[in-house]
């Protein structure tokens, strides 16, 4: 353990779903403009977007698909004002702040490695007040590919200064969870209750929230596998 902890110089996060769950606002939002059209949300076709870009599935142009029309500007307005209003109702999740500080005090490198746009991660970051904690951010318009692609952990890497081999990623989704073993980093994930349903069996250790350790022991947990 002492040995594989002197191992470790960087912990990177991912953003959505796992420092703030922005995962169940955003299907919600969309599942109510669905439902007030009388449409299903295909959840295995929604699932392929999470920790993702909409290229794999787009909700606006799929219900508008199936209603033959455009939906009006009001409608998503509405849906975006939704997704706020739901998404400031959350908190950080839980163990997260504790993580960041026990990195530090370990002298840790911390990243974030994100699907979205910059401007949606440092404003998130921001607001909740963890923006400067870390050391560099990567997100969607950074490189050329979005997770599953290992672009964005190759990127923090790169930014960090650190090797793959001395990284723990910490993730969500199986999207977030491929790009990380990808890169050729450690991987812990941490379901939601939208990733719950989904296989994350690639990662190397899964635990129910990051409350339930202390950073050593989630670095013990992962030395062990
Ligand atoms: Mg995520």
């Amino acid at each position: 353990m002492a040995t594989f902890s002197r191992l470790i110089r960087a912990i990177v996060f991912d953003f959505d779903g796992l420092i703030l769950d922005t995962e169940e606002p955003v299907y919600r939002s969309w599942l109510e403009v669905y439902q007030a059209h009388g449409e299903e949300l295909p959840f295995e076709r929604w699932v392929q977007i999470v920790g993702s870009t909409t290229i794999g599935f787009h909700p606006q142009h799929h219900l508008e698909e199936r209603l033959g029309r455009s939906l009006p500007k009001e409608v998503l307005d509405r849906r975006i004002g939704r997704r706020t209003e739901m998404i400031l109702a959350q908190k950080v999740l839980p163990g997260v702040v504790q993580h960041i500080e026990s990195a530090k005090a370990m002298g840790l490198k911390l990243g974030v490695a994100s699907s979205s746009t910059g401007d949606w991660v440092r404003g998130h970051l921001a607001r909740l007040g963890i923006l400067d904690a870390f050391d560099c951010l990567r997100c969607r318009d950074d490189v050329a590919n979005a997770k599953p692609e290992p672009d964005l952990y190759l990127a923090v890497l790169e930014c960090l200064g650190v090797q793959a081999s001395e990284t723990i990623a910490i993730e969500d989704s199986p999207n977030g969870v491929m790009a990380a073993k990808r890169a050729g980093l450690r991987c812990v994930a941490i379901p939601n209750s939208i990733t719950a349903r989904l296989d994350l069996g690639q990662a190397d250790v899964i635990l129910g929230s990051l409350a339930e350790v202390t950073l050593a022991d989630l670095l013990r947990k992962v030395a062990s596998t």
